[in-house]
C-alpha cells in the first residue's frame, strides 16, 4: 500500500482510520479505493442560531457526514452532546458505513450532531434549536438520500421534529426522512427491542456453533436498559440462566438465575428506571465492577464503552463475550480478551438489530404499509442469524478474530459496489 495515511488527534477517528488502513491492507485492496474509502463523501457544518427564553441569541455548531451512499442513503444517528465535533461525526459515520455493510441492508453511513448540553436547554428552546438544524441540514437529508436517526440525547420526539420541519419545508409528507419515530407517529412495533433480540440472537449463535446447549449456558448482562433488559429477557426465554444482572447502581447475581421478567417490571415501576432495591430469594448485590468478574458462560456488555479494560480484563470469568453496548473492550482489553481465548463478538454484529430494525421501520414508511410486531421480528431474526454465521465462518475458515472477519467482510462489499461503480461523482 502506498498511500499516505491519514491521521487525526482525535483518538476516535484516529483509530476508526488506523482500523481500516490495517484491515484494507490485509485485504490487499486497491490504492485508488483506499483513498476513496478513507475519506468522508461530504461533511457540513451548520450555525444554529435559537432566541433563547430570556431573549438573547446563542449560535450553535451542527454537523452531518456522509461517509459513504456506495450501497444506499447515508444512514446514522444525531447526537445532542457538548463534545460532538467534525472528526467525531466523521469516525462515527464511518463505522455506520462498515455496520450497515456488514448488516446487509441498503444503506451508506452517516452520523451527525449539535455541540450543545442539552440538558440546560428549555423544551422550547430545544425544540427551536432541533428545527433549524433540520432546515439547515435539509439540502442533503431525504429518505433516498440521508436519512438520520436517534443517538445519544436525542430520541422520538427530535424524530417528530425534524420530521415536520422537512415536510413543511417540502411541502409534503416525508415520514422516510428520520428513523426512530415514535409508533404512534410513522413509528414501528418491535422497535424497542430490535437491539437486544439481535444481541440474544448472536448468543443463541453463538452457543450453537460452539455445541453449547443454550438451557445449560450462564450469562451475565451488564447494563439493564433498552439494550440489556431485552437481552437478557430474550436469552431468558431461550433457556438460558442469567445469573448476573447490573445498572448504574450496581451488580445483581443470583445463582438459581435473575428473575428477568420480575425485575424488567421492577425496574419500569422505578421512578428514576432503576435496579436500587430489587430483591429476590438467592440474590447477592455486588459492586459494578465485581459481577463482571463472576463465573459464566456469556458475558453481554449492553451499557457503556471502556467497560472491559486493561484493568478488569485479565479478571473476566467466561468463555464469550457478546457487545450489546459500542466499543465495550477498549484496544488493550482486547489484547487480553484475545491471549486468553475469550471469543468476542464485535458490536457492529452484535447491536445491528437496531439498524436492521430502523431499517424495517423505513420500509414501512416507503410502503405506507406497517407490520405486527412478530412479522416484524419474524424478519429480525432470520437476517441477524444469516449475519453471524457470514462472519462467524469466515472467521473459522481464515483462522481471523469476529472482530477483524466483521471489518473485512463489511469494507468488501463496499468496495466491491465502489468498484463496480466507479468513481464518477
Ligand atoms: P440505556 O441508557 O437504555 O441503558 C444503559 C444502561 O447501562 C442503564 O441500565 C444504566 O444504568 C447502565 N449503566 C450505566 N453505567 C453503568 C455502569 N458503570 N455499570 C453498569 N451499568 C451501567 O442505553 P441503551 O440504549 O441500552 O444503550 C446501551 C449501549 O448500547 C450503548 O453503548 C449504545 O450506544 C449501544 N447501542 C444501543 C442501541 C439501541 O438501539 N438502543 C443500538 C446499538 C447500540
Amino acid at each position: 500500500m502506498s498511500v499516505q495515511k491519514r491521521t487525526s488527534k482525535n483518538v476516535l477517528l484516529d483509530t476508526a482510520l488506523k482500523n481500516f488502513y490495517a484491515a484494507a491492507e490485509e485485504m490487499g485492496l486497491d490504492d485508488g479505493l483506499i483513498e476513496v474509502m478513507s475519506r468522508p463523501e461530504r461533511a457540513i457544518c451548520v450555525s444554529i442560531p435559537v432566541t433563547m427564553d430570556d431573549g438573547s441569541v446563542k449560535v450553535f455548531d451542527g454537523y452531518r457526514v456522509q461517509h459513504s451512499t456506495v450501497l444506499g442513503p447515508a444512514k446514522g444517528g444525531l447526537r445532542f452532546h457538548p463534545e460532538v465535533n467534525l472528526e467525531e461525526c466523521e469516525a462515527l459515520a464511518s463505522l455506520m458505513t462498515w455496520k450497515c455493510s456488514l448488516a446487509g441492508i441498503p444503506y451508506g453511513g452517516g452520523k451527525g450532531g449539535i455541540s450543545v448540553e442539552p440538558l440546560e436547554l428549555s423544551m422550547r428552546e430545544r425544540e427551536a434549536m432541533t428545527r433549524t438544524f433540520a432546515a439547515r441540514i435539509a439540502p442533503v437529508i431525504s429518505d433516498w438520500s440521508d436519512i438520520p436517526a436517534p443517538d445519544v440525547n436525542t430520541g422520538g420526539q427530535e424524530m417528530i421534529w425534524i420530521m415536520d420541519t422537512i415536510s413543511k419545508l417540502r411541502g409534503s409528507f416525508e415520514p422516510g426522512v428520520v428513523t426512530g419515530k415514535p409508533i404512534s407517529v410513522w413509528g414501528s412495533k418491535g422497535r424497542n427491542a430490535a437491539t437486544g433480540l439481535g444481541v440474544a440472537t448472536c448468543i443463541i449463535e453463538l452457543l450453537k456453533a460452539q455445541n453449547v446447549p443454550v438451557e445449560d449456558a450462564t450469562v451475565i448482562v451488564q447494563g439493564f436498559g433498552n439494550v440489556g433488559t431485552f437481552c437478557a429477557k430474550y436469552m431468558a426465554e431461550a433457556g438460558a440462566k442469567i445469573v448476573g444482572i447490573s445498572d448504574i447502581t450496581g451488580g445483581y447475581y443470583c445463582e438459581d438465575g435473575i428473575d428477568v421478567p420480575a425485575a424488567m417490571a421492577y425496574v419500569a415501576k422505578h421512578p428514576k428506571r432503576i435496579l436500587e432495591g430489587y430483591a429476590q430469594p438467592g440474590l447477592v448485590k455486588m459492586d459494578g465492577g465485581q459481577i463482571l468478574e463472576q463465573k459464566a458462560d456469556v458475558l453481554a456488555p449492553c451499557a457503556l464503552e471502556g467497560a472491559i479494560n486493561a484493568n478488569n480484563a485479565a479478571k473476566l470469568n467466561v468463555k464469550y463475550i457478546v457487545e450489546g453496548a459500542n466499543g465495550p473492550i477498549t484496544p488493550e482489553g482486547d489484547v487480553i480478551v484475545d491471549e486468553r481465548g475469550i471469543i468476542v463478538v464485535p458490536d457492529f454484529l452484535a447491536n445491528s438489530g437496531g439498524v436492521i430494525g430502523s431499517y424495517f421501520e423505513w420500509v414501512q414508511d416507503l410502503a405506507g404499509f406497517f407490520w405486527t410486531e412478530e412479522e416484524y421480528n419474524g424478519r429480525l431474526v432470520p437476517i441477524m442469524k444469516d449475519n453471524f454465521h457470514r462472519v462467524w465462518d469466515y472467521s473459522r475458515k481464515n483462522n481471523k478474530k469476529m472482530r477483524r472477519a466483521a471489518f473485512l467482510v463489511a469494507i468488501k462489499r463496499v468496495a466491491d459496489a465502489l468498484q463496480m461503480k466507479g468513481i464518477f461523482l
